[in-house]
């Protein structure tokens, strides 16, 4: 955004209230603004106390050197301990920690008390390895409880994990060991997806090959398919985990021990090494998780359905619900697996009461059909989550009222990779909700909106998102290079943390995304953005789903190209086109409506389902594709292109 702030173009007017009943017992109230407000570092050290540590904390921040923060910095504690062992020994023992559901039916559910010796196994085998503190263990796995397993047992001896989404390519997983140079892999034969075992170790053999500073692979069975085996390098998880003593004990580490590197999902350019650390991240995971979705551990049943590879199951499968003893689902497949009602059929079979998931799920469930979740008795759910994009104010009221029946608060929590847990959100006993914005920033959290000035934008006014104050579980680094860290997320604005997303504040204050600042258009002076003209899009009773780019033009700057999938019946015509031109024109004013509309069949989305919009953008403006290494399916960019004109 060079000239202009971001324009404020989408009036979106639905209000709904929090649920009497849930506000009335709600685990946090309108209070915790006040209280964390008046003393931001108490409020954190008092949610600090959530956990159990070795040696409790005396500093809680440690900001001597901006922009690495220390927090909890002498403190110690176990980060497996504290989302295991300490629920066994306050008498849970008994309780599910993980529903397990296969993707073809199989199913099987794994109390605390089971899980404290799975992780000790796990711990006791990765030390036989001679895996110690501070080594790095590189994790590809499907979604099955292993993989919680895999990950916990290295927090357990302090290795850092790096897990790598088990979609990615040989390649892809090949730099990321590398990066990290880890010793070990944990991987599976394969997992379950789309009705057939999807193989993970042959990426493994090939990535290795060419990593070099391996050691071991350690091999889950789930599939039981074939599998290339290299004698010494090669274990059995059922061999080498199954043979060791389910007694391990935790040793304390600093809290500033790192607990993992993560790449970041690749939507605006080449992933960065995201590295977290103990204290800070998992007392923020802790308190998230229990205040944004009203956790009751006694009597609720969460499923995230985020993959464990991304962030959302880093921070809401494994360390936030396990560290609050929560009972959870983890499902393998994917959501139209053996058929279109699969997640709908689990919300009903486990009595699910918190469901949180992603925009792009959302649409697809739109797209698919109301009549698929009205069969299923979906009665026990009382929150609903989203997390990954900004989402539609159309997409928001259908999940609230076809999943939730018009009675289920609905949060959209903003987060990266990079912030560990959630920052702005809701709360569902408190906040009015609006569809389509994150809102507020929780208590304890400092956000606001800035101009390329860096002076804050009154409300009603667009700009960008900055993170004014360090929060617990911010990131440390960016594994091996402190200076890109500085670079890309502490220069543009002078001592505030740079989010690299537009949004705007509304007459109340409240904060709304709208999309990455590399994606924002500049039409005619105006930036305008992506988001809002999607959501425009998809307000239409036509569009199923949609993207915007700016593409240079001569006489507005940058033209708004839109790709858009149409519904089922919805017949590609220019009548259509016009249409929908008008729609947006009308909704948002004349400047946003798009040049050109292109209905596309897919979009080309990361393997988290984020929209790529700088790939539509290389396309409308005739450029070689940019870094597609984190596309889910690279023939959809090959029937994009085939179905756009040359530039007019
Ligand atoms: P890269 O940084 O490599 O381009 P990425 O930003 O997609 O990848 P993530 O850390 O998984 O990787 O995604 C964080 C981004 O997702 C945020 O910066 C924001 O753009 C978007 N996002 C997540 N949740 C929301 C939300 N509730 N509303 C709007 N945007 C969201
Ligand atoms: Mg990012």
């Amino acid at each position: 955004m060079s000239n202009e702030s971001l324009a404020n173009l989408l009036k979106e007017e639905r209000r709904f209230a929090p649920p009497a009943d849930l506000a009335a017992h709600a685990n946090v109230t309108a209070e915790a603004y006040e209280q964390a407000k008046a003393d931001r570092l108490g409020f954190w050290a008092e949610q600090a106390r959530r956990l159990t540590w070795a040696e409790e904390p005396t500093e809680t921040l440690d900001w001597s050197n901006p922009p690495f923060a220390k927090w909890f910095k002498d403190g110690t504690l176990n980060v497996a301990y504290n989302c295991v062992d300490r629920h066994v020994e306050a008498g849970h023992g008994d309780r599910v920690a993980i529903h397990f559901e296969g993707e073809p039916g199989d199913s099987r559910s794994i109390t605390y008390a089971q899980l404290k010796d799975e992780v000790s196994k796990a711990a006791n085998a990765l030390l036989e390895l001679g895996v110690r503190k501070g080594d790095r263990v590189a994790v590809y796995m499907p979604m099955i409880p292993e993989t919680a397993v895999a990950m916990l047992a290295c927090a357990r001896i302090g290795a850092t994990h790096s897990v790598v989404f088990g979609g990615f390519s040989a390649d892809a997983l090949a730099t990321r060991i590398q990066d990290a140079d880890a010793r070990v892999v944990i991987t599976a034969d394969g997992g379950w997806r789309r009705g057939k075992p999807s193989a993970l170790k042959p990426a493994v053999d090939e990535a290795v090959g060419k990593a070099g500073s391996v050691e071991h692979v350690l091999v889950v069975r789930r599939t039981g398919q074939e599998v290339a085996w290299t004698e010494g390098r090669d274990l059995w998880w059922h061999e080498l985990v199954e043979r060791q003593p389910a007694e391990h004990t935790p040793e304390a580490f600093e809290a500033e021990h790192p607990l993992f590197i993560l790449y970041t999902s690749g939507t605006t350019g080449k992933p960065k090494g995201i590295l977290h650390t103990s204290g800070g991240y998992l007392t923020q995971t802790s308190y998230t998780h229990w205040a944004v979705f009203d956790l009751k551990p006694e009597t609720d049943v969460y499923w995230c359905t985020a993959d464990v590879g991304w962030v959302t199951g880093h921070s809401y499968i494994v360390y936030g619900p396990l560290a609050n003893g929560a009972t959870q689902v983890m499902y393998e497949g994917t959501p139209d697996t053996p058929h279109q009602g699969r997640f709908w059929e689990i919300v009903q079979k486990y009595g699910v009461t918190i469901l949180y998931t992603a925009p792009t799920a959302i649409r697809t469930f739109m797209k698919w059909g109301d009549d698929i979740p009205a069969k299923y008795d979906l009665s026990s759910l009382r929150v609903l989550g989203s997390v990954g994009e900004p989402i539609n104010p159309e997409a928001w009221v259908w999940y609230r009222k076809h999943i939730g029946a018009d009675r289920t608060p609905v949060v959209d929590t903003w987060w990266q990779t990079e912030t560990g847990s959630i920052m702005i959100s809701p709360l569902p006993g408190v906040t009015e909700a609006k569809p389509g914005s994150a809102q507020r920033p929780l208590p304890g959290i400092s956000a606001t909106v800035v101009d390329d000035e860096a002076n804050e934008v009154p409300n009603g006014g667009g700009g960008y998102l900055v993170l004014t104050e360090p929060w617990p579980s911010m990131l440390r680094t960016i594994w091996g290079d402190d200076q890109r860290f500085i670079d890309t997320y502490w220069s543009r604005f002078e001592g505030r943390y740079f989010a690299g997303d537009g949004a705007k504040k509304d007459e109340d204050g409240d904060i709304w995304l709208l999309g990455r600042v590399d994606d924002v258009m500049l039409v005619s002076g105006h930036n305008i953005s992506t988001t809002e003209v999607e959501s425009a899009l998809v307000s239409h009773p036509s569009v199923a789903e949609a993207a915007v780019v700016g593409a240079a033009d001569e006489t507005t700057g940058q033209a708004i190209v839109a790709f858009v999938i149409l519904r089922g019946t919805a017949a590609e015509t220019e009548e259509l086109a016009a249409e929908l031109r008008n729609h947006v024109g009308a909704t948002l004013g004349p400047i946003a409506k798009p040049k050109r509309i292109l209905p596309v069949a897919e979009l080309p989305k990361t393997r988290s389902g984020k929209i790529m919009r700088r790939l539509l953008r290389d396309v409308a403006e005739n450029r070689q594709l940019g870094d597609v290494t984190t596309l889910t399916d690279s023939a959809v960019m090959d029937l994009i292109q085939a179905k756009l004109p040359a530039t007019p």
